[in-house]
């Protein structure tokens, strides 16, 4: 549907279809809604120009349906499906709180109950480091697995260098000889 300049706040519903996907990993939730209006195909968001402005969909729907968003919230689509303009499907959460249940690296590890391995990360096996502000998370199991690795491969790399040292040492004598 074209999307008219001159919609008020009562069209919005004109432009949602209440005929989505559900949610695979939350399907209690029931299907997601359909826009039909604006979506921006970077970001995945849907948009619904009201009076000359161009709003985020969510929020017009979390506001209509639920009230004002409190200044320090931002909405988060439990449905993960950003286009979604189905109230229900949303909660207006602080923004640490839309980090970590985002997708992003440090969301996802953060999120991990087990190593790759499938040692837990949880309780002593856990080891939590601090790098350039970042958190991360670590099976202590794993680390340590690692780090005998790195001292045998050091060892053997020693161990080669010194044997080439010999052989070459023997080679230079007997050299000199002839
Ligand atoms: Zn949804
Ligand atoms: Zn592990």
């Amino acid at each position: 549907m074209a999307q008219g300049k001159r919609n008020s706040l009562e069209d919005f519903w004109k432009y949602v279809v209440k005929d989505g996907p559900i949610p695979a990993h939350k399907p209690e939730l029931g299907c997601c809604w359909t826009w039909t209006g604006t979506i921006d195909k970077s970001q995945g968001y849907a948009y619904f120009s009201c009076a000359g402005e161009r709003l985020a969909a969510h929020r017009v729907a979390y506001e209509l349906v639920k009230g004002p968003i409190p200044p320090d919230k931002q909405i988060d689509h439990l449905c993960r499906n950003r286009a979604c303009p189905r109230p229900s499907h949303f909660e207006a959460v602080t923004r640490r709180v839309n980090i970590l249940r985002g997708e992003s690296p440090f969301a996802v590890n953060r999120r991990k109950k087990k190593c790759i391995n499938g040692h837990p990360l949880s309780g002593r096996n856990l080891q939590i480091r601090v790098r350039e502000g970042q958190e991360r998370r670590q099976c202590r199991k794993c680390m340590r697995e690692l780090s005998k690795k790195h001292i045998r491969l050091r060892s053997e790399m020693l161990r080669a260098r010194r044997l080439e040292r010999e052989a070459a040492l023997e080679r230079g004598v007997s050299g000199g000889e002839k």
